[in-house]
C-alpha cells in the first residue's frame, strides 16, 4: 500500500450511528480550560445518557491488556479535556453491560462500510461501542495501521459518540467523520457540546 492510497484509506472509516440529532447554541457562559462556549453551535444526540459520569465498562476478560490501557486512555483524554470526570472506567471479568448510563467497550472486526469503529445506542444511555484494534483486525487494513495512536483517537472518537456527541464538520476535529489522527484535536464544539449535555442533566 503506497502513501497515497493510505491517505485515501484514511478517510470515511468511521461511521455515524444513525441517531436523531439536536442542533443547539450554548448561551450560557461556560468556561472550561479557558474556552468559552457562548455562541458555539453544538450538535447532540437525543440518545445522550441521562446521568453523568458515565461508566465505562471493559471487560477483561474479553479485553487485551494493551486494549484497555489505550480505552482507559481515551476515557482519560475526554475528562482531562473538560476539566473533570466525564466518563469513570470500571474494569471487570463479568462484563456487566446493562445498567443504564453505561458504555460497553468491545474489540471487534467490524464488517460495516469503511467503519473501524461503531456505537451502537440502546435506551437511557446505555451504549456499545465497538473498536477495531491490531487484536481484532478487521478486512480492510492491516495490521500496522492499527497504532496507538489510531486505536486512540478511534475509542475516543466513538467513546464521545456514547456520551452524546453527533460529527462536526471541521475536519480537524476529533468528532469528523474521518479518522486521521495526526491532525485532531479535541474542539471547542466537543468541549461546548458536552459541557451542555452535562449541564442540562
Ligand atoms: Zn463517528
Amino acid at each position: 500500500m503506497t502513501t497515497g492510497n493510505l491517505g485515501w484509506w484514511l478517510s470515511a472509516l468511521i461511521v455515524v450511528c444513525g441517531c436523531s440529532t439536536q442542533t443547539n447554541i450554548v448561551a450560557e457562559d461556560v468556561r472550561l480550560n479557558e474556552i468559552s462556549c457562548v455562541g458555539v453551535k453544538t450538535h447532540t444526540s437525543t440518545n445522550a445518557p441521562t446521568e453523568f459520569p458515565v461508566r465505562v465498562i471493559l471487560n477483561t476478560n474479553v479485553l487485551s491488556e494493551q486494549d484497555v490501557e489505550i480505552f482507559v486512555e481515551s476515557a482519560e483524554r475526554i475528562n482531562s479535556a473538560m476539566g473533570q470526570t466525564i466518563v469513570t472506567p470500571v474494569t471487570n471479568e463479568t462484563g456487566d453491560d446493562s445498567a443504564p448510563n453505561t458504555v460497553v467497550m468491545f474489540t471487534t472486526a467490524i464488517h460495516s462500510g469503511k467503519a473501524i469503529g461503531l456505537t451502537t445506542h440502546h435506551t437511557e444511555g446505555h451504549s456499545f461501542v465497538q473498536v477495531e484494534t491490531s487484536s481484532t483486525v478487521g478486512a480492510l487494513m492491516p495490521q500496522s495501521f492499527y497504532t496507538h495512536e489510531m486505536v486512540l483517537e478511534v475509542a475516543t472518537h466513538e467513546m464521545l459518540h456514547a456520551l452524546g456527541l453527533e460529527h462536526e464538520a471541521d475536519q480537524g476535529s476529533l468528532m469528523a467523520s474521518e479518522a486521521d489522527p495526526s491532525h485532531h484535536a479535541i474542539s471547542a464544539e466537543t468541549v461546548c457540546g458536552l459541557a451542555q449535555l452535562v449541564l442540562t442533566k
